[in-house]
């Protein structure tokens, strides 16, 4: 587990892209925590550093968004709206950990289509409103890209 402080949404920014530049099509990455703690900032710079020019904005009311990427496509998934009627029959198997690199805000919402290996990240809010300990964590064989940081 790796643990980094931020202390603006730029740095969180810069961090996701460092990131992105360790990720492999297949890689599902989980982001937890309440909201306005970072999650759809983090998934912008990520997003910008891979080559997509569109606004990336939380998915809240589509629960996936799809963007075009140099590489793969991005599957960003905001699962919040999921908590009353859970993730099942809706198809999403068919993006999470297929051919792009999936982002997941509220994964606990998702818990059942979650793959084993993951990269999970954890974004904690302290009194300071512009500072973020975002945990790292990765997971089987994300393990190879948390070893990176
Ligand atoms: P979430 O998707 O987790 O609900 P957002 O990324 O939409 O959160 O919102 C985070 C808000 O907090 C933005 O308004 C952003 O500018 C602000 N912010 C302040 N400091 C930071 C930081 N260190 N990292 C990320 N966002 C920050
Ligand atoms: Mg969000």
């Amino acid at each position: 587990m790796k643990e980094i402080l931020t202390n603006n949404s730029a740095e969180t920014q810069q961090l996701a892209a460092q990131i992105a530049a360790l990720v492999h099509p297949g890689l599902v990455i989980t982001l937890q925590g309440d909201l306005g703690a970072g999650k759809t900032t983090f998934t912008q710079g990520f997003a910008r550093e891979l080559g997509v020019q569109s606004r990336v904005k939380s998915p809240t009311f589509n629960i996936m968004n799809t963007y075009t990427a140099r590489e793969f496509p991005i599957y960003h998934f905001d699962a919040y709206r999921l908590e009353e009627t859970g993730a099942q029959d809706q198809g999403f198997e068919d993006y999470v950990g297929t051919d792009g690199v999936t982002l997941i805000e509220w994964p606990q919402f998702m818990a059942d289509l979650l793959p084993n290996d993951r990269l999970a990240l954890t974004f904690l809010r302290g009194n300071d409103d512009h500072v973020r300990t975002i945990r790292i964590q990765g997971i089987g064989a994300a393990a190879q890209v948390e070893a990176q940081l």
